[in-house]
């Protein structure tokens, strides 16, 4: 039975650190492919990012020679704010009620997961996959931490065995990059190289993204 692996994200813009877990998700989870779920940006995020279908170009370029990674662009088309249990939803009527769903988060989401619209419906809809990141440990009062309690496994393998329901916390060696660090980084004109693809960086500044100088150096 295969199993689909989505990954959501801002990808404001994809970094090498994005595209390194998305690998490395491949390998311990025995899947042949991965997809990268881009989502709408919230309103409280500003307006210093790139626009929907800007962050759509980079993600295709960063993933143009990469067999395994996908783009599912599914939040992007839909009118308004992404809501994971739709999109959840969405791809669970389109698999069947069989086949395992798996959705991958950075600890750093998952510990306000309980703030997101219907969180406990996604449990239902999906297997989570919650990927260390560095920051302040789970609340061990809080919703998340039951959840993670409660649903716990360590075998990768047992995601197989059904549909949706459990959470595996992944131990991945992560590259300490974010799209935080390179929007900053470009807008004071200094180099994001080898922190995200040649071909992303190029792009970001034919277009002048994020405060890139379309003339300025490689
Ligand atoms: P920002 O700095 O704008 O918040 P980000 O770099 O954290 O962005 P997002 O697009 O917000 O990236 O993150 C998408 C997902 O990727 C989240 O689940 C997040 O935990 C994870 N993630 C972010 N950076 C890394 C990294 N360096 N390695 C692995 N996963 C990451």
């Amino acid at each position: 039975m295969s199993m689909h692996v989505i990954y959501g994200g801002t990808f404001d813009p994809v970094h090498h650190g994005h595209l390194r877990l998305a690998i490395e998700l491949c390998d311990r989870l025995g899947v042949a492919n991965v997809s990268l779920v881009p989502c709408h940006i919230p309103p409280h995020r500003g307006d210093t990012g790139a626009s929907a279908g800007q962050r759509l170009t980079l993600l295709e370029l960063a993933i143009r020679d990469e067999a395994s990674l996908r783009i599912d662009d599914r939040e992007l088309r839909r009118a308004g704010a992404s809501y994971t249990a739709d999109t959840l939803r969405q791809l669970r009527a389109e698999l069947g009620p069989d086949e395992p769903l798996v959705m991958v988060v950075g600890t750093d989401a998952f510990a306000s997961f309980d703030r997101w619209r219907e969180w406990d419906m996604i449990p239902e809809l999906a297997h989570i996959v919650v990927v260390q990141r560095p920051g302040p440990a789970l609340d061990p009062d809080g919703q998340p931490a039951k959840l993670l309690a409660e649903r716990k496994v360590s075998d990768p393998a047992r995601l197989r065995e059904s549909p949706a329901g459990l959470v595996l916390a992944l131990d991945a060696p992560l590259l300490d990059i974010s799209a935080t660090g390179i929007r900053d980084r470009i807008a004071q004109g200094r180099s994001p190289r080898y922190l995200i693809p040649d071909g992303v960086w190029a792009e970001i500044r034919r277009q002048g993204l994020y405060g890139a100088c379309p003339d300025g150096n490689f």
